[in-house]
């Protein structure tokens, strides 16, 4: 049990359940169906603290070993949900531009030390850059429920109500072999960026052009992929009309949230631009 006060700083009292093996987090999750569970704890804490929830209990996945794998197998790499964001940036980036921009434009050296990949995924929020480079990276998670463990897509995910889970492990594109980039826009007042945006490159078996795109607040405030982008990109190659036409049909495709920070247009518009230039700057390095 932790209750704590802190100079004027109340925090309730919360029971920590901390099981020792997945099925086990399983079984609590079931017969604790309001306790949410927390990982590296970024985005449930300050919740607590500004008491947007206010959980009498917490289920901690963090010390499970069984969550915390980070491998390469065939063309694939799979993580377990625990993997910290610095883990990733530091593992991918001498070989990954993507990783390498992730890591390069993080808001906070100490948030990158606590955040989780499963974290991350999770909150389905355009503030998580990792869903916009696990998109282009084609990732699939594995999701455990009380009653099955099932396979869905990222893209997927980011649409459905999965009911209560955990993602048990997430798999993606090993990023040294593909060609990728990611972008983001994003004032000092917010760590949710204005807009930002990841695209991959590849070739099909048959040489044609394979194409990836995903931008920040595709859906409100949801981030997500943009099909018909891609699908411009595979259809018409990569030269300079072509790109303005790429970057148009994602200006025309999103439909982000209208807030404070940005308007709806502005977000549109600088998607757009922000796609078109990164798939100019891949092409050069996009073996013919
Ligand atoms: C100051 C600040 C700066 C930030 N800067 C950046 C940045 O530059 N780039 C960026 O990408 N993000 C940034 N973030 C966002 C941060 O990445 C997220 O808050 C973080 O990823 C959440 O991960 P966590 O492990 O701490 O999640 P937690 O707070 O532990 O959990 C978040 C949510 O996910 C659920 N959850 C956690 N693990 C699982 C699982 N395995 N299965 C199912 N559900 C799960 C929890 O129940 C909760 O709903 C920043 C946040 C702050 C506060």
């Amino acid at each position: 049990m932790v209750s704590n006060t802190i100079g004027l700083l109340q925090l309730p009292s919360i029971t920590l359940l901390t099981p020792k093996t997945l099925d086990e987090a399983v079984s609590l999750m079931v017969e604790n169906p309001d306790a949410p569970i927390i990982a590296g704890g970024v985005y449930i804490i300050s919740s607590i603290i500004d008491r947007r929830i206010r959980p009498s209990k917490l289920i901690d996945i963090s010390k499970l070993d069984a969550l915390r794998k980070l491998e390469k197998s065939g063309d694939l790499v799979r993580a377990g949900p625990i993997i910290k964001h610095w883990e990733l940036a530091e593992r991918f980036a001498p070989v990954s531009r993507a990783f390498k921009d992730f890591g390069d434009s993080y808001t906070s050296p100490s948030i990158a030390n606590l955040a989780t990949l499963g974290g991350s995924i999770a909150l389905r929020h355009s503030s998580e850059d990792l869903i916009l480079i696990m998109l282009v990276h084609d990732a699939v998670l594995k999701l455990r429920t009380a009653s099955s463990v099932r396979e869905v897509s990222l893209e997927s995910y980011l649409r459905e109500d999965s009911g209560r889970h955990i993602i048990e492990e997430i798999a993606f594109l090993n990023p040294s072999k593909v060609f990728s980039s990611f972008q983001k826009i994003a004032l000092g007042v917010s760590y949710t960026p204005l807009v930002s945006a990841a695209v991959s490159l590849g070739r099909g078996d048959g040489g044609g052009l394979l194409c990836r795109v995903a931008t920040s607040h595709c859906r409100g405030g949801v981030p997500g992929r943009v099909r018909a982008a891609e699908e411009a990109v595979e259809d018409g190659g990569l030269d300079h009309d072509n790109l303005e036409l790429v970057g148009k049909t994602v200006e025309k495709e999103i439909d982000p949230v209208d807030d404070l920070t940005a308007p709806a247009w502005y977000r549109r518009r600088v998607a757009g631009v922000l796609v078109r230039r990164m798939l100019d700057q891949l092409r050069r390095a996009l073996p013919r």
